[in-house]
């Protein structure tokens, strides 16, 4: 073997002196304005040992890396196994650098019921801290918000954040706070979803007034595009009319007149306008359960007695009660028996609808 290495080092250099022998020729290199006149070998040489070391010193780095990874994957693996979890935790987190990482720590933390103190180090903590608060709100509302308070904090402009926990703060009834950052929202949003941000801020005001009573709120209130709350809110304040009409015209006077009367809003006079101008409008199975709860009797059998409602309730019985569970978000289909402005389960605003009576007919009895 030895003589087979040393004759190819032989003839290797024969071909080297044979090669700069003929290549001494002057050669030019140029780039740009910068040009320089360099031996033909040196340059072949040259091209060739720079072309081979980047690549080869890529690939080598990366596998050193690699293994790097795979080592602290191992690591971790063992930390679990042998239930050291601070630890545990400690390793996981730096993973958060590499973005994939964030559920699998998320949900690591909450299977070992930890609390979700995390300081990212993400290059963007906003966005990840969000991430993290969407995940957290079914369970913990208030962890939820400080998380997406801290988001906030880092990046004023983040509307994920902000509409998140606009929505929480809704659910937890701190209206100047969702007030306050709907207003924010609406400063930044683009022309065409104006309008809708604006339906959120008056379902906003409406639920405010409903608490505080200040004559200034509703001024604003008649300002702003009607939504299902402030519809209810404002139609019971002006004798309807003009608000039923509005709500008529969006397709969401049922709706309206439902939470009218779950809140007390509706007036006997109402009721008359109701029959009198928008009586086809109003479906029987909302009128239904008005007049159910009103306690009209006589109301109740003018009433088309095929519905299906009709069918539900034999006699008086509590049963009867089960009519109201019939509202439903139209994002994520949950089913809520009472009328609120924020989805809880997506937090989306103003998405609630009264299920369409038609999907009553196969419920069991
Ligand atoms: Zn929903």
């Amino acid at each position: 073997m030895g003589i087979i290495k040393l004759l190819f080092g032989f003839l290797f250099l024969i071909f080297a002196v044979a090669f700069t022998y003929y290549n001494l020729h002057m050669t030019e290199v140029k780039f740009y304005n910068f040009s320089l006149k360099l031996p033909m070998f040196i340059f072949f040489f040259l091209s060739v040992g720079i072309g081979f070391s980047i690549p080869t010193a890529y690939f080598l780095l990366r596998e050193k890396a690699l293994k790097k990874r795979e080592e602290k994957i191992l690591q971790l693996l063992n930390f679990f196994w042998r239930d050291y979890l601070g630890k545990a935790f400690d390793l996981l987190r730096k993973f958060l650098l590499i973005e994939e990482f964030m559920p699998f720590y998320i949900r690591t933390k909450k299977e070992f019921g930890e609390s979700l103190d995390v300081q990212l180090d993400l290059y963007n903590k906003g966005i990840a801290e969000t991430a993290l608060a969407e995940l957290t709100f079914r369970k913990d509302l208030d962890e939820a918000r400080i998380l997406l308070e801290n988001a906030l904090g880092k990046n004023q402009k983040n509307q994920r954040a902000r509409k998140m926990l606009r929505s929480i703060y809704m659910v937890l009834e701190d209206y100047d706070k969702a007030e306050e950052l709907q207003r924010q929202i609406l400063k930044e949003i683009e022309k065409e979803r104006k309008v809708e941000e604006q339906r959120v801020l008056a379902s906003i005001l409406a639920e405010k007034y409903s608490r505080e009573n200040e004559e200034v709120i509703l001024k604003e209130l008649w300002s702003l595009p009607v939504s299902k709350t402030s519809g209810a809110l404002l139609s019971s304040m002006v004798n309807g009319g003009e608000v039923f009409e509005a709500a008529f015209n969006l397709g969401i006077l049922p709706e309206v007149i439902k939470i009218m009367e779950e809140r007390n809003l509706l007036q006997p006079e109402l009721l008359n306008l109701i029959e009198n101008n928008y009586r086809s409008a109003v479906p029987d199975y909302v009128l239904y359960y008005v007049y159910l709860k009103l306690n009209m009797k006589e109301k109740l059998k003018e009433l088309n007695v095929t519905l299906p409602e009709l069918k539900l309730v034999k006699d008086k019985s509590p049963e009867l009660l089960e009519l109201v569970d019939i509202w439903e978000c139209e994002e994520c289909g949950k089913e809520y028996n009472k009328y609120t402005s924020v989805c809880r389960n997506c937090l989306g605003v103003n998405t609630l609808k009264i299920k369409r009576v038609e999907e009553y007919d196969n419920r069991p009895l």
